[in-house]
């Protein structure tokens, strides 16, 4: 079947396609979805800057209804969707079913914000006269989001642009259109109007590139890899756009001597290598420290090696397939990378089947210095870094150039809030993996993980609005 782009509430094909493939079973076509270019997204900005502005002057109840209707149209066909989601991106059918139940709720959530948009009203400094101070949206908005998560993160970035006034542009990550295309006619079905939302399929080089350029996009959101975020930060500086990033991760397991070693192990495995470690949030690093580290990475081991690696669809694999052969490539370079650099590489082999299968890896003896703990790798890769005592561990975790999220497990309140208090990083676990977040608070990070407002919960508001101060003398 083929997919058309949507462009002013209508189905736009073009000649050029991408074939959308399994990477579970390089033989599973899912179809095949148009391919744009630089003019197609000029095609969706005007049909977009048109719409935008009665959609804001209208009823927030209008907004509400789409969003509650959309919602609740996405956690209908969780099943189906769920099921594509497991096909096209390889995670598992029960995580790609609650990213999809996960998507329904960010809907929801927004669609009740869209009526809670508030301002301040203040008395001026000077007599008799009103100060009121209101949020607007900012026009039309630009969104580049990444394969990992195909659903959740065009929801966590469409429903907060909707419900506050905005059309949008999207652009899904090539790999992975089919759940966005689902989405625009979810919205069609909704009752959005014609030009509000837009999708736009296609290569980052071209479609993503000109969401950037172009003039009358006033802000962009962007999930993906640091080094296209930080170009994507610079282009939209010069042409002084609002933007939003969300990068990579190296994030930190800190496990303590205290930690209660079932709970240690099953955070680490979790965080490491679910989702085939293709989280930004996954924990790439664990800190253990001397006295339980021997018995954690024996337990953490004998756990790894027992994981199911399969086909998404069947309800025992635990481990999906890489998302594709440049990703399995890069895994296996990272893999013998560790070997050189003095790892003892416990599994990583390749799994069998028509897909991108691997085993997930645990490179034990490794240092804090080494590139497979400094580099964001995204696989089912982890490194077991030992240290001396909480305080080394602290500064191993800290010893970063990202900050996303950092996990512990201590049963020490006093080593719990310490940790909390000083690691330097967007989201503080404990007791609990670095992946795994709720959608009514703010996601986001410091360093190199994350740039502009924080992500999700009534914190989006802050880039999805702008803010008018107003003075009135009666
Ligand atoms: P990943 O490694 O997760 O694919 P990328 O940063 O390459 O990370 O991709 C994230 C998103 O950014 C995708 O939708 C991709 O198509 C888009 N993208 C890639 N290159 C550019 C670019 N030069 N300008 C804008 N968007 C881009």
């Amino acid at each position: 079947m083929d997919f058309a782009h949507y462009i002013g509430g209508e189905w736009v094909g073009d000649s050029d396609v991408t074939t959308n493939t399994s990477p579970a079973n390089r033989d599973d076509v899912i179809g095949t979805y148009a391919r744009g270019d630089a003019a197609r997204v000029d095609q969706a900005v005007s049909a977009a800057l048109a719409a935008q502005p009665d959609w804001a002057s209208a009823s927030p109840q209008l907004r509400h209804d789409v969003l509650e209707r959309a919602g609740a149209l996405i956690v209908e066909r969780k099943d189906e969707l769920g099921r594509l989601l497991a096909r096209e991106e390889g995670k598992t059918i029960a995580e790609a079913v609650g990213e999809t139940v996960r998507a329904s709720q960010v809907f929801k959530f927004f669609a009740g914000e869209a009526l809670r948009n508030t301002g301040d009203a203040v008395a001026s400094v000077r007599p008799g006269i009103d100060v009121m101070i209101e949020r607007e949206a900012v026009g039309v908005i630009g969104l580049i989001t990444p394969w990992n998560f195909p659903i959740a993160i065009p929801a966590w970035k469409l429903a907060p642009a909707l419900a506050y006034g905005n059309a949008v542009v999207m652009k899904p990550a090539e790999l992975t259109p089919g759940c966005a295309w689902e989405l625009a006619k979810i919205l069609d079905e909704a009752g959005c109007p014609a030009g509000i939302f837009n999708l736009v399929m296609g290569p980052g080089s071209k479609v993503g590139a000109r969401i950037v350029e172009h003039e009358d996009i006033a802000a962009v959101s962007f999930t993906g890899s640091v080094a296209t975020g930080r170009q994507v930060a610079v282009d939209c500086a010069a042409r002084g756009k609002k933007v939003q990033l969300e990068m990579g991760g190296k994030n930190p397991m800190v496990v303590v001597d205290d930690a209660d070693l079932d709970v240690a192990v099953g955070a680490s495995l979790n965080g490491a290598f679910f989702s085939t470690g293709q989280r930004c949030t996954a924990s790439s690093r664990l800190i253990v420290t001397a006295g339980i580290h021997d018995a954690f990475l024996d337990k953490l081991t004998a756990a790894a090696a027992d994981l199911v690696i399969g086909d998404p669809l069947d309800a025992k694999t635990q481990i999906g397939p890489v998302v594709d052969q440049g990703q399995l490539d890069q895994n296996l370079e990272y893999l013998a990378l560790a070997a050189t650099e003095g790892c003892d590489v416990r599994g990583g082999g390749l799994g069998n089947g028509n897909g991108f299968f691997m085993h997930p890896a645990i490179f034990a003896g490794a240092s804090n210095q080494m590139r497979v703990s400094r580099e964001e790798i995204f696989g089912p890769m982890a490194s077991v870094i030992k240290v001396a005592d909480y305080d080394e561990a602290l500064a191993v975790a800290n010893d970063t150039e990202f900050g996303l999220s950092s996990g512990i497990c201590t049963t020490s309140l006093k080593i719990a809030t310490d940790f909390r208090r000083n690691a330097k990083a967007g989201m503080v676990m404990v007791n609990l993996p670095t992946a795994g977040v709720d959608y009514h608070v703010p996601f986001g990070g410091r360093k190199g993980s994350s740039y502009g407002p924080r992500e999700q919960g009534s914190y989006a508001r802050e880039f999805y609005t702008t803010v008018k101060t107003s003075y009135i003398a009666p």
